[in-house]
């Protein structure tokens, strides 16, 4: 449609979108898509219009993440419409590439791919953009940040030593960007046993809290490590859906308003 024919450089499309979050990590594996989509499912919750580009090219998790399937209608010649669920909408290279495509690119096509999904996707008019980033501090996750007009990046990462180095990595990597840090999330935080109650630090305590002190950012959660969490995620419904009463359900919807 017509909100699609501005010049690339100020893209009428994103003037829809009132503030655009990214979700950053240090490194792989932390629980930086599960974070963008229980944050986006919080938002929507709170009655925001949200949408999630899963820009992670080289392993786009969130359609398994978030239960949809399906390709992307076609809307006009260039534009295709997202899909939604838990009144999310949801855009991913997972979406538009078959399953099993090797995603092998290289920075400049991967640059191109996300600036498709930002202005040849009719969003509408939205709250919140959530983008869930490539993992790590390359050249794909800077590129995308800096080439993308977001307002805050939001760091994710878990207790351990190595996972907190890979995240102070990514911070100093931001602020030299001049990319404002909304805060950070602490996954996989402590473990509570079901039975007995004791509360375990498994990837070690306070380190997170410490990352946010020394770079001046706010804390904005600590999410506790949980099979739940991990099965949730599998089915395909976030567990602020699944278990909306649980701590991590409180924790990733805490942090929301935070947003
Ligand atoms: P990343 O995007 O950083 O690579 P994911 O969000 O894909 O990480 O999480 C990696 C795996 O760990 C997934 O299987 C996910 O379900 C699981 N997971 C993430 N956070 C938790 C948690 N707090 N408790 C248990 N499993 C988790």
């Amino acid at each position: 449609g017509m909100a699609f024919e501005a010049p690339a450089a100020e893209p009428a499309a994103l003037a829809e979108i009132r503030h655009v979050v990214a979700v950053a990590s240090g490194k792989g594996g932390v629980g930086k898509s599960t974070t963008a989509a229980n944050l986006a499912v919080s938002l929507a919750l709170e009655g925001k219009a949200v949408g999630l580009l899963d820009a992670d090219v080289y392993g786009p998790s969130q359609p398994r993440m978030l239960g949809v399937t399906g390709r992307p209608k076609p809307l006009g010649r260039d534009t295709v419409a997202p899909l939604e669920n838990y009144g999310v909408k949801l855009i991913s290279m997972g979406l538009l590439a078959a399953e099993d495509t090797p995603i092998a690119w290289r920075g400049p096509m991967v640059q191109s791919a996300l600036t498709q999904m930002l202005t040849k996707v009719a969003w509408g008019r939205l709250d919140y953009l959530v983008i869930d980033l490539p993992p790590g501090t390359g050249d794909v996750p800077i590129t995308m940040i800096q080439q993308t007009p977001v307002d805050g990046v939001l760091v994710v990462c878990t207790p351990q030593d190595v996972a907190l180095l890979d995240a102070r990595k990514a911070i100093a990597m931001l602020q030299r960007a001049q990319v404002p840090i909304v805060g950070i999330i602490e996954n996989m935080s402590f473990y509570q046993c079901p039975d007995c109650g004791r509360v375990d630090h498994i990837f070690g305590e306070g380190g997170a809290a410490r990352e946010a002190e020394r770079h001046g950012v706010p804390l904005l959660g600590a999410i506790p490590l949980d099979v739940v969490v991990r099965e949730s995620g599998d089915a395909g419904t976030p567990i602020v859906v699944a278990r909306p009463d649980g701590p991590h359900a409180r924790a990733f919807r805490d942090a929301a308003r935070a947003l």
